[in-house]
């Protein structure tokens, strides 16, 4: 009898182009073509793995019995059955039924704001766009400028965050894992009840979240564009 695995060859294939999908919602997480592409992908790729385990393994006398369950436990998640009964989260530029949200503040590195408040990020809008936008409103509003702007010692930062409607606590980061992760762990159960060993789930090629969603911009442009300063010298910068 061949390996499990080989048994199961083109679902473990499905299930890594999967993971690169997540790669690629890293990636493109500040630009909502990009993003949206990534996420559309990831979810027609996942939604296709419980008919092609099906498919693979359906010849097997076992299979009613000891693997079937799996791929209905797998059809009751709430995650992934609502990701696999939408045709598409994003469908038209303009028209994404996708929630985006920001905030914008200074940052003086450690990995965290020194200060932030929200900021509408449309769900259209590049986050460099968004942070133009901060930029104009920062120097029409002295006050907006002089609480979420930075001082010789921070510079900005754009937060992000993407999130389907249903699901407004988890980013479509947290979703794209975690419907890999759902994905792994049916596969596990199924290659463990056919005597394989478990495939791993950890994820450990992650990218720092904090580096995903949140977008650092420099000092020295905000000061020159905003306040028309030089932050090495403090002089005003001739026109
Ligand atoms: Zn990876």
């Amino acid at each position: 009898m061949s390996c499990v695995h080989e048994q199961l060859k083109a679902s473990l294939d499905r299930w890594l182009e999967v993971h690169w999908h997540i790669h690629q919602i890293e990636k493109n997480y500040h630009y909502p073509d990009g993003v949206r592409y990534s996420f559309n992908s990831l979810i027609r790729s996942a939604k296709e793995i419980p008919d092609i385990i099906s498919m693979e393994l359906q010849n097997r006398a076992d299979y009613k019995n000891s693997i079937k369950p799996y791929i209905a436990r797998l059809k009751e998640d709430p995650l992934f059955s609502l990701l696999s009964t939408r045709r598409d989260y994003l469908v038209h530029r303009g028209m994404l039924e996708v929630n985006s949200s920001g905030s914008i503040g200074t940052t003086e590195g450690k990995k965290r704001p020194k200060i932030s408040a929200s900021f509408p990020i449309q769900p259209w809008e590049s986050s460099d766009e968004a942070y133009q936008r901060f930029l104009v409103a920062c120097k029409k509003d002295k006050a907006l400028r002089s609480l979420l702007g930075p001082d010789c010692d921070s510079w900005p930062i754009l937060r992000r965050k993407w999130c389907i409607p249903e699901f407004p606590d988890k980013d479509f980061l947290e979703v794209a894992i975690q419907t890999w992760q759902t994905l792994g762990d049916t596969l596990s159960s199924i290659i463990s009840q056919l005597g394989g060993e478990v495939l791993d789930t950890t994820l450990s090629c992650q990218h720092d979240p904090y580096y995903i969603r949140n977008k650092e911009y420099s000092q020295e442009e905000f000061f020159r564009l905003v306040d028309g300063i030089n932050v090495e010298t403090g002089e005003p910068i001739k026109q």
